[in-house]
C-alpha cells in the first residue's frame, strides 16, 4: 500500500480522518429512524458519473423520499455523506469542512470505484485513491458507477442494520 505524508497542507484531512476512526464505533450505532435519513452528496473527484446516478434517485422512477430519505443541502442537516470522486488533494479541505459541519451521528459512505479505492483514479499527486485507504467508511458502494438501483438498495439494507 502506498505511504501517504500525514503532514502538510493535508494535515487538516488526516486530522479528521483521525478523528472519524475514533467515531466510527458508537455513532455507527446511533438510530435514525423518527424521520427521513438526510443525505448530503458530495463529489470529489471523479468523472461525476457517480454523482448523477446519485441525483437521479431524486427522480420519480427511484422515490428516494418514500424509501425514507431526503437529499439535503445543508451539511448541517444530513445524516449520512454520500461521497464520490477519488478524492481529489484540492478536493480534501471541502469534505473536512462538510464533515465537520455534519451533526452528530453522521455516517461516511463512499459511492462508486473512484470514492472506494480510487477506481481508475489511484494516489497520486493528484489524487488520495479513495476512502478506504484513508479512514473507515460505513459503507461502500462498488461500480463504475453503481447503478440506481444499486445505491438505492444500500441504503435501504444500511437503514435497517
Ligand atoms: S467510479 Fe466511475 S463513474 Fe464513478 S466517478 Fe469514478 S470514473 Fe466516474
Amino acid at each position: 500500500m502506498k505511504t501517504v505524508q500525514r503532514t502538510g497542507p493535508l494535515s487538516l484531512l488526516y486530522a479528521f480522518m483521525d478523528a472519524a476512526r475514533g467515531r466510527a464505533s458508537v455513532e455507527g450505532e446511533v438510530p435514525r429512524r423518527e424521520r427521513p435519513i438526510g443525505l448530503y452528496v458530495l463529489e470529489a473527484g471523479g468523472c461525476e458519473g457517480c454523482f448523477m446516478e446519485i441525483e437521479s434517485l431524486n427522480g420519480s422512477a427511484f422515490a428516494l423520499e418514500q424509501a425514507g430519505f431526503v437529499c439535503v443541502s445543508d451539511p448541517a442537516d444530513a445524516d449520512w455523506l454520500l461521497l464520490t470522486g477519488a478524492v481529489t488533494r484540492v478536493c480534501a479541505e471541502m469534505v473536512d469542512r462538510v464533515w465537520r459541519a455534519m451533526p452528530p451521528g453522521r455516517s461516511l459512505i463512499a459511492v462508486g470505484a473512484c470514492a472506494v479505492d480510487g477506481g481508475p483514479f489511484p494516489a497520486g499527486y493528484a489524487t488520495l485513491g479513495g476512502l478506504e485507504a484513508l479512514t473507515p467508511v460505513r459503507r461502500s458502494i462498488a461500480g463504475c458507477p453503481p447503478s440506481p438501483d444499486d445505491i438505492l438498495r444500500a441504503l435501504q439494507e444500511l437503514a435497517q442494520v
